[in-house]
């Protein structure tokens, strides 16, 4: 069998939770200091997918808090497969950023596998985006909606599973 490789761009505002997000995925752990950046520039983990029964390599990609510098764009789109768009459960601007995340993200990359992810779901108490808003944008981009909890480790395999199974099945 020929190995799979699958890179994964995780794309929205900053603070949203796309370090911790990756990190949480390769590694298995949740820090909550902030960090600018996780030191390389992607993270590597081997997943075997029962559902194609295929063993996938993921390449995580971290844009280290330079999403709004024009100039790394290209190199962090480049070859990607899979896209996360990321926002925060209590950070308005960063659901507002969406459309326009996932124009960016179309124009470089054309149709690649993408889900829309709602993280910080232990925050609904301060929660800034109602669920009938955030089910509305992900019908009206086609996107499956994954409502996440990094912090607690809810649903963040299950987004890189999704992931992978499209790929392979694509
Ligand atoms: P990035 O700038 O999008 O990469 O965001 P980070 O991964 O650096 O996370 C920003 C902040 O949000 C950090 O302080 C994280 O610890 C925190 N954070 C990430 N995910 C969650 C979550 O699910 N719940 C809560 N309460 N905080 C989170």
């Amino acid at each position: 069998d020929v190995d799979i490789t699958l890179k994964v761009i995780v794309v929205g505002n900053g603070q949203v939770g796309k370090t911790s997000m990756i990190t949480r995925f390769a590694k298995g752990i949740f820090t909550n200091e902030y960090k600018k950046t996780i030191g390389v520039d992607f993270l590597e983990k081997r997943t075997f997918l029962k559902d194609v029964g295929e063993e996938v390599t993921y390449l995580l990609w971290d844009t280290a808090g330079q999403e709004e510098y024009d100039a790394i764009t290209r190199a962090y789109y480049k070859g990607a497969g899979a896209c996360i768009l990321a926002f925060s459960t209590t950070d308005r601007d960063s659901f507002d950023a969406i459309e326009s995340w996932y124009k960016k993200v179309h124009d470089e990359c054309g149709n690649l596998v993408m889900v829309l992810v709602q993280n910080k779901v232990d925050l609904l108490d301060e929660a800034v985006v109602e669920a009938k808003e955030v089910e509305t944008i992900a019908k009206k981009l086609r996107l499956k909606l994954y409502r996440t909890c990094v912090k607690d480790d809810l649903n963040v395999s299950e987004v890189f599973t999704h992931l992978g199974n499209e790929f392979v099945k694509n």
